[in-house]
């Protein structure tokens, strides 16, 4: 897979990926999540990752401190001001 600019300066790069990509929202995923949110809160590439993930429409996993629910309703309103 190429390797995207601005991944080399993710907050995340060298943390496990389970953090970012639990099995389950629910009972240990959830805190997961929210720790995986820190991080992504100071990273320096969240923008480009948010994007990234909308662009691409991730399903799955904490993308610039978003969770799958969450970039759904941000491409619903983008949609709606399309
Ligand atoms: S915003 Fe979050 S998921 Fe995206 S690169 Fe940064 S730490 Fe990783």
């Amino acid at each position: 897979m190429m390797m995207l600019d601005w991944t080399r300066r993710a907050a995340c790069l060298d943390l496990d990926p389970e953090l970012f990509f639990p099995i389950s929202a629910e009972g240990p995923g959830r805190s997961q999540v929210e720790q995986a949110k820190h991080v992504c809160a100071r990273c320096p590439v969240r923008e480009a990752c948010l994007a990234y993930a909308l662009d691409t429409r991730q399903a799955y996993g904490v993308w610039g401190g978003t969770d799958p629910d969450q970039r759904r309703d941000l491409a619903l309103a983008a949609a709606h001001h399309a």
